[in-house]
């Protein structure tokens, strides 16, 4: 088994130290490489993705990703930015599907800015296709950009677009993560407006029919924005495009109270996967060493459910990660008071410990 461990910017190298640290306690053989990416590639190699980057991500069996991205490079050129790194992965690797689990901790419920009643024993799956729609089609304005930017200039735009085998291929991946889980996919559109969105919606009824026992329904993108605060827990799995996918999977992320503690799967055809937290670099709070490292911690565990077939192991740390909130232990993201705040490291090392069945501090 290779992992290739892309660490990034801002507090990328931070949280990813401590899911690599709790990865080396498990007793398994695998074989890891660090490189850069991102802000950090682009400073030493004058790229966000360099070739030799993305040659051990081609390489390995899965990637651990931290984050990219930093307001400083903003007057760079959008091919040179930060984040078209993950682009660029996503693509070369063909990682369409998206799975943002939307876990809310029993331990956290306070955490969240919604009643308790409303987010206790939430548990939902956001799909988001990621290698169509607005952010691969044909950016046409941007010919004309100076710095990244359009000064004077009359119109920009942005084209939207899907084929069929992509709708087609996610709508697959939704119907049989389903069917693990309660059997009902809602699948968020803008049919009423956009045409690749009656396109999208056309797909998922077709590709329904071969899953009798799986329930489908439609939402508008708007009204599924507003569902999502007003009743989340009426979703279970959702599926949708890689804009509307992008804004909600970050709203689900809140419900639960912290961005900072909700892992993300990428994965392709053939179960290759890049694993991150849901959430960007911060770089408001980079290198001060007070980053919630769980997301990326369980981002692992997902890799070695998903790609690495180690589902022991995820099982494992998964219990460590409930075991270290049980005992009080918070990042300042989701401190509240009546518990202990610890940082970055220390909560890497507790979750070390809880695994190690040693004491935990706090
Ligand atoms: P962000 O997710 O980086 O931060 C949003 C807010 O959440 C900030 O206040 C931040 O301090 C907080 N936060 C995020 N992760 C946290 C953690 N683990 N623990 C505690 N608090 C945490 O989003 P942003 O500020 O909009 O973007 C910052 C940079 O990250 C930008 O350059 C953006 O393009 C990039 N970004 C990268 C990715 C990625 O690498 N996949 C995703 C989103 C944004």
């Amino acid at each position: 088994m290779k992992i290739a461990i892309l660490p990034g910017d801002g507090i990328g190298t931070e949280i990813v130290a401590e899911a690599v640290k709790v990865l080396n306690v498990l007793d398994l053989q695998f074989e890891t490489e660090t490189a850069l990416v991102g802000g950090a590639a682009y400073e030493a190699h004058g790229h966000p993705l360099p070739e030799s980057t993305l040659k051990l991500a081609k390489e390995a069996d899965a990637i651990l990703f931290g984050a990219v991205g930093d307001w400083k490079y903003d007057k760079l050129d959008r091919p040179l930015r930060p984040e078209q790194a993950i682009l660029g992965l996503r693509k070369n690797l063909g990682l369409f599907a998206n799975f943002r689990p939307a876990i809310c901790y029993e331990q956290l419920v306070g955490a969240s800015s919604l009643k308790p009643e409303l987010i206790a024993g939430l548990d939902i799956l956001i799909i988001r296709e990621l290698t169509g729609d607005i952010y691969f089609g044909q950016p046409r304005g941007r010919r004309t950009a100076v710095d990244g930017h359009f000064p004077g200039a009359e119109e920009a735009f942005d084209t939207m677009r899907y084929s069929r085998p992509e709708v087609e291929r996610i709508a697959h991946v939704a119907f049989q993560a389903a069917r693990k889980r309660s059997k009902r996919v809602t699948s968020v559109d803008k049919a009423n407006v956009l045409e690749t969105f009656q396109f999208w919606k056309d797909i998922m009824i077709e590709v329904g029919q071969q899953y009798p026992d799986v329930e489908l329904d439609h939402m508008y993108v708007d009204n599924a924005a507003m569902q999502l605060v007003k009743a989340p827990k009426k979703f279970d799995v959702v599926v949708t495009g890689n804009m509307f996918g992008d804004i909600l999977s970050d709203e689900a992320a809140m419900l639960t109270g912290s961005i900072g503690m909700l892992p993300s799967a990428s994965l392709n055809s053939s179960n290759q996967g890049l694993y991150e937290p849901s959430h960007g670099s911060a770089p408001d709070i980079a290198g001060k060493g007070i980053a919630n490292p769980l997301a990326t911690i369980l981002s692992a565990a997902m890799m070695l459910r998903f790609s690495l077939n180690q589902a022991e192991a995820a099982d494992r740390i998964e219990s460590a990660v409930q075991s270290v909130l049980a005992a009080g232990l918070r990042t300042v993201d989701i401190y509240s008071e009546g518990t202990t705040k610890v940082s970055t490291r220390e909560m890497g090392d507790a979750v070390v410990a809880a695994m190690t069945k040693t004491t935990i501090k706090g």
